[in-house]
């Protein structure tokens, strides 16, 4: 295990770089509720009109929304997803399936099912391989090659949480004790030690090594992760101790958003994007990953799912 199986991240940095952070995780979860307009999201999203502002645009400048006025004086607009944007729907299915399978969700929402119109049934939202169309697991994707432009790619990386940190400690979303998935994933460095908690990382000194983490920032992370219960604390070693840090199943359960989230990248970013270099040990194609209804096996669409009490 080494720093080499961090590819992965690239498309999954990219992905989160272009539809943001938790701000914009949210505001793009309310748009697939049907909300259309600036002060729709601005009452359910919680954020600061400055705040709303800067991630409407920027997901207009990035093609996921594009605005058009609503109003016949053409001062005012509503935002509608884009062909890109809507390919984020699978990924935004499971981030509220992950909230609603461990209880994160909004009361507000918590007692409603999302239900898919041409099967008629609740919507169970699966990640599943495109080719062989088995449900996605962790055990069974392995890796193709290496690329030696990975530190360079760790750099771009953080460079791209370092353009974030301002925005994120402008303002503190977490006014729930509950930690919701945008919490998780809408912070860089989070991100980055799940993904090599994916693929195999234990040891807090393998997480420094291969990270090249400040040891301040890790362990602050780590333990945000134990608290919201995505990571458990086991020591291996009694002097001096050592501690190894295991996914629970909580935090295994993140995998298939977060790879949803790669293949986004990967099919509507293919300029910033490199060769997959996954492959699915299943069937031994290249990952490419899709998300289906678990009742009819089709993909959903947002026209065909419903909120329903
Ligand atoms: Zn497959
Ligand atoms: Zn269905």
């Amino acid at each position: 295990m080494n720093i080499n199986r961090l590819i992965l991240n690239s498309a999954v940095a990219q992905g989160l770089d272009v539809i943001g952070d938790r701000w914009a995780l949210r505001i793009l979860n309310e748009a697939f509720n049907g909300k259309r307009r600036f002060e729709e999201f601005r009452s359910h999203t919680g954020a600061s009109r400055a705040t709303l502002t800067r991630r409407l645009t920027a997901l207009v400048d990035n093609d996921i929304l594009y605005k058009r006025p609503y109003s016949t004086g053409a001062t005012r607009f509503e935002y509608k997803f884009t062909e890109k944007g809507l390919g984020l729907f699978g990924a935004s299915l499971l981030a509220r399936q992950w909230e609603l399978d461990w209880k994160v969700e909004e009361p507000e929402t918590s007692d409603k099912q999302l239900f898919h119109s041409p099967c008629n049934s609740i919507l169970q939202p699966r990640a599943v391989c495109r080719h062989c169309h088995e449900a996605l697991e962790l055990e069974d994707v392995s890796w193709l090659s290496l690329d030696e432009e990975l530190n360079n790619q760790m750099d771009e990386i953080k460079s791209i949480h370092q353009q974030h940190q301002a925005d994120l400690s402008s303002e503190n979303i977490n006014n729930t004790p509950e930690v919701k998935l945008a919490d998780l994933v809408g912070d860089r460095w989070t991100l980055l030690i799940l993904i090599v908690a994916f693929f195999g990382t234990t040891r807090y000194d393998d997480f420094l090594k291969q990270l090249k983490i400040a040891p301040g920032i890790l362990v602050e992370r780590l333990k945000n992760l134990i608290e919201a219960g995505v990571l458990h604390r086991k020591s291996y070693q009694s002097n001096p101790p050592r501690y190894a840090y295991k996914l629970t199943a909580k935090g295994r359960s993140l995998y298939p958003f977060t790879m949803s989230l790669r293949q986004w990248a990967i099919d509507w970013l293919p300029d910033k994007v490199s060769e997959p270099n996954l492959i699915h040990s299943s069937c031994g194609e290249a990952l490419a990953v899709e998300i289906h209804c678990e009742s009819c096996k089709q993909k959903p669409w947002p026209r065909d799912v419903r909120l329903q009490f």
